[in-house]
């Protein structure tokens, strides 16, 4: 459903941070990109969304290549670890602001606002400005944000990053139950292995600039294919 294909990334016209990244993550599934620090996992969803452009090869979308496609075209939703919220408007009005952008009636955005907080348990709080809430709150709005336009694929990068252990275990469990609820195809960013055993269907294992491995929770544990995959997986436990 959402394909990579021989891409590329160079910054500087020199060295590639990406360098032949092919990953297909099929409708529905939760796939995520599993590696350390620098290794290039944020710029692959950067370009998926449309902020950077590849150097070589080619996205898709459903089959259509999406390279040429500007960000709001894609229908993609996503999610950050700073949650990006608009600070002076309230949590509703930071919902809207997608939908307003998309040009859809007030009724319309009013129902699918109240629809997105209640998914996320937050419709008591439409009306307070990000600043008041909680920061799994506020991950919570983030969330809904990225989900209101009903995109067919989320990408989260880090989303948890910035939460303390207690809550990033229950925001887990958040996303999931969403996500099968939903349906949604997920592509998840994390460096954490245990958040990616636990959540995804399958994981790309990416170290310079390429994936090591794609395999699920389970093979990966029992089966990693090379040195960096058993170091990276096996480290923590
Ligand atoms: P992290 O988990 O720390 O975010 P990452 O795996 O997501 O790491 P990227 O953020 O994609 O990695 O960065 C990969 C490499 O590309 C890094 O060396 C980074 O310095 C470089 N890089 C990222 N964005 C840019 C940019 N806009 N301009 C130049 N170099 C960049």
């Amino acid at each position: 459903f959402a394909r990579f294909s021989d891409v590329q990334k160079s910054y500087d016209g020199e060295t590639l941070v990406v360098k032949g990244f092919n990953l297909e993550v099929r409708r529905g599934e939760f796939v995520t990109l599993l590696g350390p620090s620098g290794s290039g996992k944020t710029t692959c969803l950067m370009m998926m969304a449309g902020f950077e452009t590849p150097t070589h090869g080619e996205i898709l979308l459903d089959g259509v290549p999406i390279n040429k496609l500007p960000p709001h075209k894609r229908g993609i939703g996503m999610v950050f670890q700073n949650y990006a919220l608009f600070p002076h408007m309230s949590v509703a009005e930071n919902l809207a602001f997608p939908l307003e952008v998309r040009g859809m009636s007030k009724e319309e955005i009013d129902s699918k606002v109240a629809n997105a907080l209640d998914m996320v348990r937050l419709g008591e709080f439409g009306d307070r400005r990000p600043g008041q809430l909680s920061g799994g709150q506020q991950q919570r709005v983030a969330l809904a944000r990225a989900l209101v336009f009903e995109p067919e694929l989320v990408l989260m990068d880090e989303p948890l990053g910035a939460l303390d252990k207690n809550l990033r275990e229950e925001m887990q469990f958040e996303i999931k139950r969403i996500h099968q609820r939903l349906g949604v195809t997920m592509l998840y960013v994390t460096h954490d292995q245990t958040e990616a055993l636990t959540m995804s269907d399958r994981i790309a294992v990416f170290n310079d600039g390429i994936v090591q491995q794609l395999a699920t929770p389970e093979a990966l544990y029992e089966a990693p294919e090379n040195a960096f995959v058993a170091y990276f997986i096996g480290e923590n436990n």
